[in-house]
């Protein structure tokens, strides 16, 4: 194993922090939380983010990487919460 996965393994192994999914806001894909021992990955954003950046890739194949990150932030910014939670749960989320 990698020094990096057994870091991460080890993480989620001994630590009395937590890990959960969970909707935080558009504009976070995850955070952490000192207080409650706890990081949180917010999956429906990941998934959706995710489909509309390679979505754009094959609508838009001449575009480049960076063109594609600020549009996809430019569809997520328009979509509202309940459409991004609708799209995750059609994706499997
Ligand atoms: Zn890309």
């Amino acid at each position: 194993m990698t020094r990096e996965a057994q870091i991460v393994t080890e993480f989620l192994k001994e630590s009395d922090w937590s890990v959960m999914f969970r909707w935080i806001s558009k504009e976070n894909l995850g955070e952490c939380d000192y207080k409650k021992k706890r990081i949180s990955i917010n999956m429906e954003l990941e998934l959706v983010d995710t489909l509309v950046h390679e979505l754009l890739h094959q609508r838009f194949p001449n575009l480049t990487e960076t063109q594609v990150k600020k549009r996809t932030l430019k569809y997520l910014r328009r979509m509202t919460v309940a459409e991004i939670k609708k799209l995750a749960k059609r994706i499997g989320g």
